[in-house]
């Protein structure tokens, strides 16, 4: 990365190729067109350089990390934006689909909710009460889950950090 917070053209190619090789290994298809995905790769490595994480290149981050979890790339809302549209809310995860021409990558509508709605979610998780002896914890990006008191630093499957992770149960 140079001085600025523009990387460099060699900085993109190499996240492009490091962000493809992890969704081919998890499932995922990155968008074919790839200047494209190159456009929001690089928005999201000035993200990560500007706010210290790589938030949602189509969204507008708040700047702090805790508020802006859920948009963390790849955002918690990837997968359900997938299932129903066949692209998540940027298009750089497509589906099969629409990689296959079966279908149109189509407006998606912004599943996010409001700072305030997103506030009030935490507090509910915050005060359920579970029977088990520990809570159950699931990272938010692959879906792995575990018991144990607090969250692994790093997720063993998908290696992201422990504030990806929601108490499940
Ligand atoms: S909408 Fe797509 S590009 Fe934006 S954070 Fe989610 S997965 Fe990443």
């Amino acid at each position: 990365m140079s001085g600025s917070n523009e990387p460099s053209d060699n900085d993109v190619d190499l996240y492009y190729l490091k962000v493809k090789e992890e969704a081919e290994s998890s499932g995922y298809i990155l968008n074919n067109d790839i200047e494209f995905t190159k456009g929001l790769l690089k928005s999201i490595l000035i993200n990560n350089a500007r706010y210290g994480y790589g938030a949602c290149p189509c969204r507008l981050a708040l700047g702090e990390r805790n508020d802006d979890l859920d948009i963390i790339c790849p955002c918690d809302y990837r997968d359900p934006d997938l299932n129903e549209y066949g692209a998540c809310y940027c298009a750089l995860y497509i589906s099969n689909e629409i990689l296959t021409g079966k279908k149109k990558v189509q407006s998606i509508p912004e599943r996010r909710p409001s700072f305030e709605d997103r506030e009030k979610i935490k507090e509910e998780k915050e005060v359920q009460i579970t029977g088990l002896s520990k809570p159950v914890w699931r990272c938010k990006v692959c879906g792995y889950l575990c018991a144990r008191d607090k969250p692994p630093e790093t997720c063993p499957i998908c290696k992201v950090s422990s504030d990806r992770f929601e108490k499940f149960i």
